[in-house]
């Protein structure tokens, strides 16, 4: 465990899976957080659960993919809690998979505004804060699908395959200057997302099944782990990198 005491951490994506877990290892590691979701009464809710056990935590309302209400929430956090330490950009949606040659414009503009144009905001919005402190560190949500391609995927791809380029475009600009920005590619997770898109496909998660070295589906905690390691002092040179969190899948 890290102490992230006096520090603020912001998390997109907070109401649910992985943002959620990883808003709550940050909040026990004593850091202040921003929990932001699309879905407000949700992030409120996650939030007072939070403050309930003693912890600092602010539940916000943002849609990523809304330049004016990212700015908006950063400028939340700052209000709030008078600085920006740590941000997970973490939101994100899936569309239905298509083969490649009849995949919907109109499903490809959702993903890639959320997905890639959304991180891409906060992650704009968030460097101005540090910037102007001179230091924090940054982690934004990618996936298995920002390292490989499987089939049928090829809109959500292109949405993860485009953070890791956005994550190492600035990590490298920022790097002499005290903020460390890095990805994280989790595999398949046991989330409200996946269980939704298995709901009933007892083959479609046979396959999955049969495509994880490690015979399970990973744990939203295991994901919080990873950011919250990649945000600490133990990897203070730990730059620009894609890292993996996926039971062994792209190892194979
Ligand atoms: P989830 O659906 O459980 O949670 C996602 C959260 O993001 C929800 O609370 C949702 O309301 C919020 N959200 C959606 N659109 C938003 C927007 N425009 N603005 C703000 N918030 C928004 O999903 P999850 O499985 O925890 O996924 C989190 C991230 O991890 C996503 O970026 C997803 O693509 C990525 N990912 C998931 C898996 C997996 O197997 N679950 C694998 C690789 C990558």
């Amino acid at each position: 465990t890290y102490d992230f005491t006096g520090q603020v951490a912001l998390v997109t994506g907070a109401a649910s899976g992985m943002g959620l877990a990883t808003a709550r290892a940050f909040a026990h590691a004593g850091a202040a957080v921003v929990l932001a979701d699309l879905d407000r009464r949700a992030a409120e809710a996650a939030a007072e659960s939070l403050t309930g056990d003693g912890h600092q935590a602010l539940g916000v309302g943002c849609d990523v993919a809304d330049e004016d209400q990212a700015a908006a929430m950063v400028e939340r956090a700052v209000q709030t809690f008078g600085r920006l330490d740590m941000a997970f950009n973490n939101a994100g949606i899936q569309v239905p998979p298509a083969d490649a040659a009849e995949e919907r414009a109109e499903d490809f503009d959702r993903v890639n505004a959320v997905n890639l144009r959304g991180i891409w905001t906060c992650q704009k919005h968030e460097l101005r804060q540090m910037r102007a402190q001179g230091s924090g560190a940054i982690v934004n949500c990618s996936s298995l699908g920002g390292l490989v391609g499987l089939p049928e995927r090829a809109a959500y791809h292109a949405s993860k395959h485009g953070v890791i380029g956005l994550t190492r475009s600035a990590a490298v600009e920022y790097a002499a200057r005290g903020i460390r920005i890095n990805a994280v590619c989790p595999g398949t997770i046991d989330t409200p997302m996946v269980a939704g898109m298995l709901e009933g496909q007892a083959e479609a998660m046979a396959e999955i099944m049969k495509q994880q070295p490690i015979g399970r589906l990973g744990t939203a905690d295991e994901i919080a782990n990873a950011v919250l390691w990649l945000c600490s002092p133990a990897a203070t040179f730990v730059i620009g990198v894609a890292l993996p969190v996926d039971g062994g899948f792209t190892a194979h």
